[in-house]
């Protein structure tokens, strides 16, 4: 249940609005992290995290006692959750179950009191479901794979996208690989999303085969990175910036100015622990992200 208290407090300022039941939850055992030390989290990285996560239809990894137990992937509407969250309808299936999206701090709050440790949003918004706003090419890189070939990976990614008139965005994914994300304005649409994204991972794989592969099937991923541009299709997801991981060590997926990118940052670097002392330390390296949209060209 939801109850509306008033807020005094400037350092947590609305949610407080949103009661959760079980506070003191470890979400990740290990880590010492509750399900306030989320909430907290979330709070703290709001403003940044809102772009990537509001409006938008999403996927979530509930985990309800935590990363140590059962977690499922929840794409719709389910009966009892938070009046926060908000139950929206894809005009393609009106038929269907609605989906969920959130729209203000109180709707994340709401994802954290439903155990949802993961967000991974559509690329597109609930206001535009059929014209992508973002491009994202996720680079899983194959057993053995140094780090230093994951990065070479995502600067190829870069000049491809930025060949093609797009700017390109990178991040740690808080597991393996990187991804590297590219803001659209939405006018194309996912058909041609879509193939453009297969072209690129394609076009990687058939230049340097001995390093890259764009299909799963191809299974010789031994040695070699995963183009995995299959996150580019309408319905699918990839893990929100700034959103937590659900796996040991509480890595979040954090956006990344280019310089970074080297052996001092892995891609489960920084954490629900030390991203907020980054995030208050450095500014933002995807300030630009919205402003650098550009429509995909034909
Ligand atoms: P890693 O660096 O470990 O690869 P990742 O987030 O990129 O982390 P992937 O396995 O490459 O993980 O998956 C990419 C995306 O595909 C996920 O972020 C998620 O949005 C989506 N995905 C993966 N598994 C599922 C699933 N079982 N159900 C729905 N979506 C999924
Ligand atoms: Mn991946
Ligand atoms: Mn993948």
């Amino acid at each position: 249940m939801v109850a509306r208290e008033t807020t005094t407090a400037t350092s947590r300022p609305q949610r407080r609005r949103v009661t959760l039941t079980h506070p003191d939850r470890l979400y990740w055992p290990e880590e010492g992290i509750t399900k306030e030390g989320l909430a907290d989290y979330h709070a703290a990285v709001w403003p940044r995290i809102a772009p990537f996560i509001v409006g938008r239809p999403l996927a979530l990894l509930r985990c309800p006692t935590g990363i140590t137990g059962p977690a499922f992937f929840q794409k719709h509407a389910w009966k009892g959750m938070s009046r926060h969250i908000v139950p929206v309808h894809d005009p393609r299936d009106k038929q269907g179950a609605p989906l969920i999206a959130i729209e203000d701090l109180d709707g994340l709050i709401g994802l954290v009191q439903s155990a949802a440790l993961e967000i991974h949003p559509w690329g597109a918004t609930a206001a535009d479901w059929d014209h992508p706003d973002m491009i994202t090419m996720d680079l899983d890189p194959g057993e053995g794979v140094d780090w230093a070939a994951v990065i070479e990976a995502a600067q190829e990614v870069r000049r491809r996208l930025e060949d093609a008139g797009l700017a390109a965005f990178v991040k740690t994914s808080g597991g393996k690989g990187l991804h590297v994300v590219a803001p659209l304005k939405p006018r194309a649409g996912w058909a041609a999303v879509r193939r453009f994204a297969r072209a690129v991972a394609e076009g990687m794989a058939a230049d340097s085969p001995d390093r890259y592969v764009s299909t799963i099937a191809k299974a010789k991923r031994r040695g070699r990175i995963l183009i995995d541009w299959l996150r580019n299709q309408r319905g699918a997801t990839a893990v929100a910036a700034y959103s937590p991981r659900a796996r040991p060590g509480a890595a979040v997926s954090m956006p990344l100015a280019w310089e970074e990118l080297g052996p001092e940052i892995g891609p489960a670097h920084f954490t629900v622990a030390n991203a907020p002392t980054r995030l208050a330390a450095t500014g933002d390296p995807w300030q630009d992200f919205r402003s650098a949209e550009v429509p995909l060209r034909a």
